[in-house]
């Protein structure tokens, strides 16, 4: 059941029978086609972009597009943000013309943007203040994920956001977990990424070593695969050509998940490690490493291409 607050009454709806007015905010690489799914469950979706042409994709596959977020969420039941970075998404809802302070009271706000954990309280706090329920729902999975519906939601906030949420996030995504509170859903996708960006540097390491002692590449695949140094890195997104046929490495490293958006969350875990006065000297280094790539050749390369720059430093 979704339960929607406005003008103070409750009214309870089951999913899918009823039709909830949707606010999506971010009509990018990923929200374009997550705001497309919520279309294509019959749900009336307002989107908003800065980009024309992400506003024209939108429209192509059935939804409305608004001239502004305030327009977009003066009538919303839900509204979906999904935007490049926390200064974006601070300003799109308490800046001028935020729309915490222009959606009806009980609002529930769902942020998918990946930020860092203060802006996210920060954020959360306000939205509490203004009277709204509001979630952080950041994703893993990537561009297939969202075009498939099959993203993975970490979500931080009260249970009753949670449980409101959990039925629009049910339509984007194949797996939904309430984190804990505000801030946990982003804290959780930071964790996450900073351990995935050190095992592929580990996994690269690997292979670069082998190559230089003469170990046929295919045969420490094999043997690792089934060894205590099996990782996803290796078995679901191997760096190098052959063993994963589905991975980047096959398709000349094109993204996939670009090295800028794994230094984003490498450069996110670090200033959270420095806040909370954690010690991430792995995660620290990781971080380094993806910017001497994204600064040599790296920046349009999926992330498991760092081990071109492994092979060159060695
Ligand atoms: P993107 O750059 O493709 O999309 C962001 C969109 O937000 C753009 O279309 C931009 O025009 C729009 N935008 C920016 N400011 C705006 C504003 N004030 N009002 C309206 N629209 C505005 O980025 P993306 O790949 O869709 O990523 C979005 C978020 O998802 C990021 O936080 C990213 O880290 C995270 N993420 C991305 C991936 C991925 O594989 N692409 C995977 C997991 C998480």
């Amino acid at each position: 059941m979704f339960k929607i607050q406005m003008d103070d009454d409750f009214q309870e709806v089951a999913m899918g029978e009823t039709v909830l007015r949707v606010a999506f905010v971010g009509l990018g690489n990923m929200g374009g086609p997550m705001a497309a799914n919520l279309v294509k469950a019959g749900h009336e979706v307002v989107g908003v972009d800065l980009s024309e042409e992400a506003r024209a994709a939108f429209q192509a596959v059935g939804g409305q597009v608004a001239t502004s977020a305030v327009e977009a969420v003066r009538e919303a039941q839900a509204v979906v943000t999904m935007l490049p970075a926390g200064k974006h998404v601070r300003s799109v809802y308490t800046g001028e013309g935020g729309i915490l302070a222009h959606a009806p009271k009980g609002t529930l706000f769902i942020d998918s943007s990946t930020i860092d954990v203060d802006c996210s309280r920060e954020v959360a706090k306000a939205a509490s203040d203004a009277g709204m329920d509001m979630v952080d729902a950041p994703v893993s999975g990537g561009i297939v994920g969202a075009a498939n519906g099959t993203l993975t939601f970490m979500v931080g906030g009260p249970e009753g956001a949670f449980e409101r949420a959990k039925s629009l996030l049910d339509i984007m995504g194949a797996s939904i977990v309430h984190a804990g509170e505000a801030g946990a859903g982003q804290a959780a996708k930071i964790c996450n990424n900073m351990l995935l960006g050190i095992s592929m540097i580990g996994t690269c390491e690997a292979f670069v070593l082998a190559e230089k002692l003469g170990l046929d590449p295919q045969k420490l695949y094999d043997i690792s695969s089934k060894s205590s140094g099996q990782c996803w890195s290796l078995t679901s997104y191997c760096p190098i050509p052959g063993p994963v046929p589905t991975s980047p490495a096959n398709n000349d490293y094109t993204p996939g998940f670009a090295a800028p958006m794994m230094l984003k969350d490498l450069l996110l875990a670090e200033e959270a490690a420095d806040s909370s006065g954690a010690n991430t000297p792995m995660g620290e280094k990781a971080a380094r490493l993806y910017e001497e790539y994204c600064n040599n050749g790296g920046e349009n390369v999926d992330f498991s291409g760092i081990i071109h720059l492994l092979r060159k430093s060695g």
